[in-house]
């Protein structure tokens, strides 16, 4: 296991040899320590970046290409290993540990697929008359990015795939929990053949590393995940320089339920969507908006199934839900829940912390609560825990209401009564990515990112590296 950060071109550990303690939030059994670098690490990182910069941004597209199915193929040989990592600092169980490995993927497979289309010259033509006009994409520069601990190799493939793809190094800072599986990454991406100084990862506090990416002016491009208040004072603080933002932020997802859907797909999709990582997903449905035909019935059959759930260490095979990734996670569950309650929701399943003998006491049961509105907590933002807050709407019109009453819009899931109703409240929802029948609709080819308060940029597919590689525009007088 790799416990040093990879700076520039060589593993060191912090400045001051100071260490952090990562722990095994199923047990609190410490798995290692890693280095707890500051800003001058980060500056030396993004010096080494800037240094070989223009010899990989004029680096043929093809040996990018082959560099990012390299790392596509060491992710398949190693996904073992990197899965266990993943269960082990992270908490989920690890088939969705695997399964986010191949989703990551994906991520690699997209940019090189699309990365031919997208560094070669557009010609425009005539489009003005006397000029011969072109766009040619241009790699932003050097690059960092700030990555949360809930899918930890998915969201760095998602900032990093698409750098490597245009010719931009990047200098990637894991979060606090999740250090160990980033850390692996970065000997994968060496042994895929990455020239040395164009990742580094960097593990830390994250005002200094942070605070010398955004005042560092060879950082052209800051790619935030995580919650909305960090994405703010990321924003708040860029420096003088004015770096590009892209932030996916905070979400707070609709799951509408309308008469005439088919109920089966619907609660098969919304333990899906809603029991991925334990509810610890940005995408994760907060709001169940059910119309009021067909409540009691969706209700009872979500309860059924879920009820079927099993809760453990993810380590065990047959666990469905691991623990929260940390104590003040599971806080603000309880907290989400008791306030519903005092506010006149119902109970029907769950509620409560699960006590596993020898385990640690961070396992919380899933949860449906019924009669839940918009005065309550987790009617207003992101629980992020297995808890499904359900509310019988009249019709249509007052499920789309209840769904856009929100300063956050990322994503939101639809079961309807026919496509045509899809469609049509797919158009209306006020989120960057909208699931209608489909559980799973961020997927590595298409684009995916919030608006409101849920962000700005897209990440995914082609839109992807056109972040990392804005167009320059040439205009010729002819
Ligand atoms: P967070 O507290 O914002 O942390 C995310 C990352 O930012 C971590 O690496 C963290 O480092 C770092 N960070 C914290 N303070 C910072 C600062 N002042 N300067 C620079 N970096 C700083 O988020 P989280 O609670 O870990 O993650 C959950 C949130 O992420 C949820 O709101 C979720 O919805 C959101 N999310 C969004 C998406 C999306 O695509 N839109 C995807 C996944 C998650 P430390 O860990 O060292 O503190």
């Amino acid at each position: 296991m790799q416990t040093l950060n990879l700076i520039g071109a060589s593993w060191s550990p912090a400045d001051s040899g100071r260490t952090f303690v990562v722990h095994n939030p199923a047990t609190d059994e410490v798995v290692a320590e890693v280095p707890l670098c500051m800003g001058p690490e980060t500056r030396r990182a993004i010096e080494a970046a800037e240094a070989v910069r223009s010899d990989f941004e004029r680096s043929e597209v093809a040996d990018r290409v082959a560099m990012l199915r390299k790392i596509s193929l060491l992710m398949e040989e190693r996904k073992e290993t990197l899965a266990k990592l993943i269960t082990l600092e992270q908490g989920k169980p690890l088939s969705e540990a695997l399964t986010e490995v191949t989703y990551a993927r994906g991520f690699y497979e997209v940019a090189a697929d699309e990365a031919p289309h997208c560094v070669g010259d557009t010609h425009l033509g005539e489009a003005v008359p006397g000029k011969e006009v072109l766009l040619q994409p241009a790699p932003v520069g050097v690059t960092a990015s700030i990555i949360p601990w809930n899918f930890p190799v998915a969201l760095l493939a998602k900032k990093l795939a698409p750098a490597l793809a245009v010719g931009c190094p990047q200098i990637l800072k894991p979060a606090e929990e999740t250090p160990l599986v980033a850390l692996e990454f970065a000997q994968l991406c060496l042994d895929a053949g990455v020239p040395l100084g164009v990742v580094s990862v960097l593990t830390g506090s994250p005002e200094a590393i942070g605070g010398e990416m955004l005042s560092n002016p060879y950082v052209r491009k800051i790619s935030f995940t995580g919650s909305t208040e960090v994405g703010r004072f990321l924003r708040k603080n860029a420096g003088p320089h004015l770096p590009q933002l892209t932030l996916e932020l905070g979400g707070h997802a609709p799951f509408i339920v309308m008469e005439g859907c088919d109920l089966d797909s619907a609660v098969a999709g919304a333990l899906a969507a809603k029991f991925r990582n334990g509810g610890q997903a940005c995408i994760s449905p907060n709001r169940f908006l059910v119309e009021a035909s067909i409540h009691d019935e969706f209700v009872e059959r979500l309860c059924v199934a879920t009820a079927g759930l099993t809760v453990g260490n993810g380590m065990e095979s047959g666990v469905d839900i691991g623990p929260l990734v940390n104590d003040a996670t599971v806080e603000k569950v309880e907290q989400h829940v008791a306030d519903a309650l005092e506010q006149g929701a119902e109970c029907l399943l769950g509620g409560e912390r699960v006590h596993i003998p020898g385990l640690a006491d961070r396992f919380f049961a899933p949860t449906i609560l019924t009669r839940c509105g918009p005065e309550m907590l987790c009617f207003q933002e992101e629980t992020f825990g297995p808890v499904c807050p359900v509310r019988a709407v009249a019709d249509e019109r007052e499920a789309l209401q209840v769904a856009n009453d929100s300063n956050f819009g990322l994503a939101g899931f639809l079961w309807a009564g026919d496509r045509d109703q899809a469609l049509r409240m797919s158009k209306e929802l006020e989120v960057g990515i909208v699931g209608a029948h489909d559980a799973s609709p961020a997927q590595p080819q298409v684009p995916f990112g919030g608006v409101k308060q849920s962000g700005w940029g897209r990440e995914g597919g082609k839109h992807a590296l056109e972040e990392f590689a804005p167009v320059k525009t040439i205009s010729i007088g002819l």
